[in-house]
């Protein structure tokens, strides 16, 4: 779950991480209200949604009235902000932070991720900020000074040295890094973050760094420790069918392609994902109705897959073991009862009562294509897909 960009400020205030002064508006109303409560005479508005790039994409605007903050406020609040990290649909801008404008000397960039190959936190920095890292690494990973940092010993401050004249700070701004990596540092470990992104980290023009922007992703499976985060997700800036899914507790992440798979067990959809590739297709989603599926759950699984319009074709792969084939199946013929499938339908059913599910799917009278095994279900399925794609063209 990743925060926003003024909740990941307001924890970064408690971690004494320097932040802009800055206020949430929600209105335009509140946005003027906003230039009166920081003073000054000028303002950046800034769109609250949960991708990169908003600057190049007007989610950022430095503003110069209060009349112009106004204007800006009506423009994105409502809207939907399109960058190139958003995709085409773009995220909602519910809010927007308005805060006091920085006097920028430097932009650097300043992270700190969970490093999954050495099992160590790391930080991550580098003098071309304002940039994706990801574009530095790739034209000048010459620039990019990482540190890792033993658990046992922990965060030690030759480190922050090492990354301080890295970035060709002076020894004060160096001091000040070192404080601002520690913060980091127990924030990380305190709210089981998996990455807090700093981009840019900026050195003013008075010579303090100060975190102009703010990243925070927190770790999912930790979310239970920590409520009082659980609390500030926002689910409209989320994949939609993604949020319906941890409704229903299904674990569903919507993907590229056009072939809905329901499967039950992460490892049997990781394998039916797999064949589907191997057979020339496209998986449109990684769905695990998970070992205790219940007719319903399978119901709303089902509903979630064919609310995608990508999906062509359904492929459904059930090893019944702990689950039961028969309440699978059950599921299925409740979810076509409920909604309107125009779309070829592959199922696999092996395991507990596999023989009663395929007889029940067959008095249905659906029309399901049966496979006896995994791999002639995905070419059974990427065969159905190509020519459910062609009649669409067709009627086009
Ligand atoms: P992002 O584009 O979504 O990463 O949004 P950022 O918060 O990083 O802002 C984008 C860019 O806007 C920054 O890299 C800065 O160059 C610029 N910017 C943001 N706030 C200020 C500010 O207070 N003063 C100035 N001069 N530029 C700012
Ligand atoms: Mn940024």
């Amino acid at each position: 779950m990743d925060l926003h960009e003024f909740q990941a400020k307001q924890l970064f205030e408690r971690y004494r991480i320097p932040v802009p002064q800055g206020v949430v508006a929600t209105t335009p109303d509140a946005a003027l209200a906003a230039c009166s409560t920081l003073g000054g005479t000028g303002w950046v508005v800034k769109a609250q949604v949960q991708t990169g790039g908003r600057g190049k994409a007007g989610g950022v605007i430095l503003t110069e009235s209060p009349a112009q903050v106004v204007q800006e406020a009506r423009r994105l609040l409502g809207s939907r902000l399109v960058t190139h990290q958003s995709g085409s649909d773009g995220l909602p801008v519910g809010q927007l932070l308005i805060e006091q404008p920085t006097a920028i000397a430097r932009e650097l960039y300043l992270s700190l991720l969970v490093d999954r190959a050495s099992e160590q936190l790391l930080f991550m920095a580098s003098a071309a900020g304002g940039m994706e890292i990801e574009s530095v690494a790739a034209t000048a990973p010459e620039q990019i000074h990482v540190t890792r940092i033993n658990p046992a010993a922990g965060l030690q401050p030759w480190q922050a040295r090492r990354l301080g004249f890295g970035l060709g700070l002076d020894s004060a701004q160096i001091k000040t890094l070192g404080s601002l990596m520690n913060g980091l540092y127990r924030l990380v470990s305190d709210c089981d973050a998996s990455l807090v992104e700093i981009n840019p980290l900026v050195v003013t023009h008075d010579g303090n760094l100060i975190a102009l922007d703010a990243k925070i992703s927190l770790d999912d499976n930790a979310l239970d420790r920590h409520p009082d985060l659980a609390a500030l997700r926002d689910p409209s800036q989320e994949d939609a069918r993604e949020a319906e899914a941890r409704m229903n507790e299904l674990n569903y992440i919507s993907l590229d392609g056009n072939i809905g798979c329901m499967v039950n067990g992460a490892g049997l959809a990781m394998a039916t994902m797999d064949l589907v590739k191997l057979h020339g297709g496209m998986p449109a989603n990684f769905l695990d109705v998970g070992g205790s599926a219940t007719a319903e759950r399978v119901a709303e699984a089902f509903k979630l897959i064919l609310s995608d319009p990508k999906v062509t074709a359904v492929l459904i792969n059930i090893f019944g073991g702990i689950v039961r084939c028969d309440l699978i199946a059950a599921g299925i013929i409740q979810a076509v009862r409920e909604v309107d499938i125009t779309i070829p339908i592959v199922v696999r059913l092996e395991g507990t009562n596999a023989p009663q599910g395929l007889q029940m799917l067959a008095d249905s009278q659906l029309t399901v294509t049966t496979a006896s095994s995994l791999s002639e279900a995905a070419d059974k399925v990427v065969a159905a897909a190509h020519a459910s794609n062609r009649n669409a063209e067709a009627v086009q």
